[in-house]
């Protein structure tokens, strides 16, 4: 990677001793030259190509637009002749927007943001989407694999710390042929895989080697839960996400961050808490438990709004209590989850103050 004009300014200034540097507050710009190439760090999907197996693994990917079995779905569709699925998605990626994003974890965003590309359609609809103009509806345009590169390249360039692929499921072979062409063009930066979690087990495995840190989401852990609230009624929703994601933990592991805690390989697990114990948090850090490892890193959300379709169910029909949520905390800290997003754990002792508990 060639001298940016920060790094030009960085390498000076490390020249004058660290200490002048904290004094004039530059050590933020010399990290920041850490957090491009930390310690000779290499993204996945480098060492793919430099095996040789890259090339490979884009042709096998993009073969499985033909008679999709992207998701669990398996609609069979014909995506390279035009027939759709459950999805709505066609052959070429759709995208609403790209922008470094800083509402993610805070190892993704860092100082510089997430690169999120957001892809349009889902494979499960809930009726509770936050973003159901793009997830339901569909916005966005189509994009070849050589402009989503580019656009890989623009986070890069922007200077964010990942590239976020939000929704990717429907969109995994244009991801992966876009990644082998922006690699080309010098891109650098760990993927994140950021899934709603309803997925294939083959189709993760083909990943390996290629995604550097998985963020899927654990919605329900009862499956007429989630038949009930994703539009497409995926019932098999709990044990297929168990499923990729115990296979995303076998190829990653544990989250690994550089010296500024900037994310670089790893699983991180999000859980949404909802009204009336639906998303069932109980079972769900049992399951990270006993399953992957306590130390996996947890990110246990309160954010749940009553958005889209979800005021027609009485039962989602209203936000959290801050008392739902101390008990989900409460629940995980029983299970014996030590890596608890730092977010959460703000939100549970401000929760804990509110109500004389602190
Ligand atoms: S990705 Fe879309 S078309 Fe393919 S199986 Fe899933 S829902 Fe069907």
């Amino acid at each position: 990677m060639g001298l940016t004009r920060r790094g030009f300014i960085a390498t000076v200034l490390a020249g004058w001793g660290s200490a002048f540097l904290q004094a004039c507050g530059y050590d933020n710009e010399l990290s920041a030259e850490v957090d491009e190439a930390p310690n000779g760090w290499r993204p996945a999907y480098e060492k793919l190509e430099e095996a040789g197996e890259f090339a490979d693994r884009v042709e096998e990917a993009l073969s499985r637009l033909e008679n999709c079995q992207l998701c669990p779905h398996r609609c069979g569709a014909d995506r390279r002749a035009g027939q759709m699925g459950f999805c709505r998605a066609t052959a070429r990626a759709t995208v609403h927007s790209h922008q470094a994003h800083f509402g993610e974890e805070l190892p993704l965003v860092g100082r510089n943001g997430s690169g999120t590309i957001f892809f349009s359609h889902c494979n499960l609809r809930c009726v509770f989407c936050q973003n159901w103009p793009i997830a339901h509806e569909g916005r966005g345009r189509e994009v070849s694999d050589e402009r989503l590169a580019d656009m890989m390249l623009d986070m890069q360039r922007r200077g964010c710390h990942n590239v976020n692929l939000v929704t990717p499921t429907h969109m995994m072979p244009n991801i992966v042929s876009a990644t082998r062409i922006a690699l080309r063009k010098g891109l650098r930066i760990p993927l994140c895989y950021n899934t709603g979690g309803y997925e294939l087990v083959e189709n993760i495995e083909l990943l390996d080697g290629i995604v550097d840190i998985y963020l899927p989401d654990l919605k329900f852990m009862d499956g007429d839960q989630a038949e009930r609230y994703a539009f497409t009624h995926a019932g098999d929703y709990p044990e297929r996400a168990r499923e990729a994601i115990a296979e995303m933990h076998r190829q990653v592991g544990e989250l690994q961050t550089d010296g500024d805690g900037i994310a670089l390989r790893g699983l991180m697990v999000r859980h949404l808490v909802m009204p009336n114990r639906v998303s069932g948090t109980r079972e769900f850090v049992r399951w990270v438990a006993e399953n992957l490892t306590p130390s996996t890193y947890v990110n246990i959300m309160s954010q749940y709004r009553v958005e889209h379709r979800a005021f027609e169910h009485p039962e989602i029909a209203r936000a959290i209590t801050p008392q739902e949520f101390l008990e989900a905390m409460q629940w995980a800290e029983e299970a014996g989850l030590t890596n608890l997003d730092s977010r959460s754990v703000s939100q549970r002792d401000l929760f804990r103050r509110r109500l004389g508990r602190g």
